[in-house]
């Protein structure tokens, strides 16, 4: 048996990969023999460990506005806002975008602000909108840095999950610090509430070593829904020059994430790229409303796909949605 062979066989006993070990799977060659048993491997790992479920999230940016923590790679960084307009969604019109999504059929729903929205105002919207979700739907906060005594507080109006990351190269690439996004991570799971995972956003400029510091980082948060992402470059953003990784590559990390973090439920791999739904990646986004990855504030209408979408592709890799 090779190398690659060997650690292929520990990851399917759950073993767990130490950082070498993972980083060897990140350097197998793209489109090599060892590239497609890997693909092979963390899609037998998801679809025997996950029952074959395929997962429909979705994600409602509620404001358009330029942001402090100023990310180089988003849309609503204050120094270099691109967004063709700015705005804050009116609460009667989220609760209506959200009784229209639970009809549609999805699974997590996601509530999307920038950093220095009010926290008022997410705990108002959190206490509305988890009167309108079945009881057993997870309702998820994707803000800005927060401590204990906020994730205690998200908690008690019915938020029972957050997206927070640690991002590559924080506090270079934005105006925030690891020490920052470490302390809310911590608040969270201090609180008992459902850490969603990513490594993120992801260009051609980050080392592997980078990624697997973050993939490591995720398994010891014990995370149930892990994701990777790659960099959209939008136009007029400070790093969009830097360009973006491909859809094959993209699928080479997705699948070592599923290997090395072993994630509990579920498996994404974003924007969406139809390829990794064969590489352990049985979780897929619907977007609605802002989004950093896009320039227009009304993404369902240019790079956000619908739930419908969104099922349609689970559905075509054999995923039961
Ligand atoms: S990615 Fe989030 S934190 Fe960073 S500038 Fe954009 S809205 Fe703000």
């Amino acid at each position: 048996m090779s190398e690659i062979d060997l650690l292929l066989a520990k990851a399917l006993r759950k073993d767990l990969l130490d950082e070498n070990e993972a980083l060897k799977l990140l350097q197998i060659k793209n489109c090599s023999e060892d590239y497609y048993k890997l693909i092979s491997a963390a899609n037998e790992l998801t679809r025997q460990e996950f029952n074959n479920k395929g997962y429909i999230f979705t994600q409602l940016g509620i404001n358009a506005e330029p942001c402090s923590v100023n990310c180089k790679f988003c849309s609503m960084g204050k120094d270099h806002y691109v967004m063709e307009s700015k705005w804050r969604k009116d609460l009667t019109i989220i609760l209506k975008d959200i009784e229209a999504l639970v009809k549609a059929g999805i699974d997590d729903l996601f509530i999307m602000t920038t950093a220095d929205f009010p926290i008022e105002q997410v705990l108002l919207i959190g206490k509305h909108a988890k009167k309108l979700l079945p009881p057993a739907m997870p309702l998820v906060v994707n803000i800005g840095d927060f401590d204990y005594k906020t994730a205690l507080q998200l908690k008690k109006v019915g938020f029972t999950g957050a997206y927070h990351i640690n991002r590559l190269r924080e506090g270079i690439d934005t105006d925030t610090t690891s020490e920052m996004r470490i302390k809310t991570l911590d608040a969270i799971k201090k609180a008992g509430l459902d850490l969603y995972y990513c490594v993120e956003p992801i260009g051609p400029e980050h080392s592997y070593e980078e990624l697997v510091t973050e993939m490591i980082r995720a398994r010891n948060y014990q995370v149930q829904v892990m994701a990777v992402m790659r960099r959209i470059p939008v136009k007029g953003v400070p790093l969009y020059h830097k360009g973006q990784i491909t859809a094959v590559e993209l699928t080479k990390i997705a699948a070592v994430a599923r290997l090395v973090s072993q994630p509990t439920r579920a498996m994404n791999a974003h924007e969406t790229v139809e390829m990794s739904l064969i590489a352990g990646v049985n979780q897929l986004y619907a977007e609605l409303g802002a989004n950093p990855r896009d320039d227009y504030s009304k993404t369902e209408n240019n790079r956000g796909f619908s739930v419908a979408k969104v099922r349609k592709l689970l559905q075509d890799a054999q995923y039961e949605v």
